[in-house]
């Protein structure tokens, strides 16, 4: 059987929380158990959002709770000419196309459908409704006048082409139960028509998560993907991605959430307690593995609360 690779890949837009301690625990622990490799990925796109600040503590933090990855970290800001070239074989395909209306433009066209048909806007799983425009609005020529004369565009992938292409749901193995070495299962209920035509790169950030992700997992030779269950609904649109592509499919591990007392998901715009505070406050790696349900590994046992 060939090494288990697997990663953890925060974006650095915010300080980490018991959340990402989880996840990125839970990585490091099953390399460990299995003889494969973890890598630590930093999935640094967003330029307006991405800072170096978050960057070192990520790399802190991962330090303090004893983790350590078997190379240096893979920065995505610095392989844009990677998803430049899948844009392309995905461009040559017929499988995108460009459009040109702001976000405000979006919102306002999704309210008038609203009123029109009475009935609220369909929603992709994340929430957000689904492109209220079709490919036929505009002819393939004036999309690529449009774009050729330096308007500001997004591309989007044709959900309906790229589905055809594939000729059947995309099919994946996931495991059941809290041990990312547990036995898969195939996963194939997942709808991708549920996202619509997702946005794959925009003229100022050529790639998005949900390309950069595949790429990388594939260039990295990740073997299992292990992140929590607020991804497990993107997984169809990577999947979907992979067989255009020809890209093998991990295995999938989506674990359970760290809720917050009133439980709530945590996160990092919402001001959850980072572990840079906690660890501020006084609070000890061991005590981060105790509070997370996880068994603390022999480096850190009667570590001292480290103040920063
Ligand atoms: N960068 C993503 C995040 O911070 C995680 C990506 C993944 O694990 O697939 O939520």
């Amino acid at each position: 059987m060939s090494t288990l690779v697997c990663r953890f890949a925060p974006s650095p837009n915010g300080y980490l929380h018991l959340g990402h301690a989880f996840s990125a625990i839970l990585n490091a622990r099953t390399a460990e158990r299995a003889g494969g490799r973890f890598l630590l990925r930093l999935e640094d796109i967003d330029s307006a959002r991405c800072r170096p600040e978050y960057e070192r503590a990520i790399l802190e933090d991962m330090a303090w709770l004893g983790l350590q990855a078997a190379e240096p970290p893979r920065r995505q800001s610095a392989h844009f000419a990677d998803y430049a070239a899948v844009l392309d074989r995905l461009e040559a395909m017929g499988l995108i196309y460009p459009t040109f209306e702001s976000r405000g433009e979006i919102a306002r066209a999704v309210v008038a459908q609203e009123e029109a048909r009475g009935v609220p806007a369909r929603r992709d799983p994340d929430g957000a409704p689904l492109y209220p425009f079709s490919r036929t609005s505009l002819s393939d020529v004036a999309r690529a006048q449009r774009r050729a004369a330096g308007e500001a565009f997004v591309l989007r992938l044709d959900m309906a082409a790229a589905l055809e292409v594939v000729g059947a749901a995309p099919v994946w193995q996931e495991t059941q139960g809290d041990d990312p070495l547990g036995s898969p299962a195939a996963v194939q209920h997942m709808d991708a028509h549920a996202w619509g035509d997702v946005v794959l790169a925009r003229r100022d950030t050529p790639t998005s998560y949900h390309l950069s992700v595949v790429v990388d997992d594939a260039l990295q030779g990740v073997t299992h993907v292990i992140r929590g269950a607020d991804l497990k609904a993107a997984s169809v649109v990577h999947v979907l991605l992979q067989r255009l592509l020809g890209l093998p499919s991990p295995v999938y591990h989506h674990h359970r959430l760290i809720l917050d007392e009133a439980g709530h998901k945590l996160s990092k715009s919402h001001g959850a307690t980072s572990l840079r505070a906690l660890r501020a406050a006084g609070v000890s790696a061991q005590e981060i593995y105790e509070r997370l349900g996880l068994a603390v590994p022999s480096c850190l046992k009667g570590s001292q609360a480290q103040h920063i």
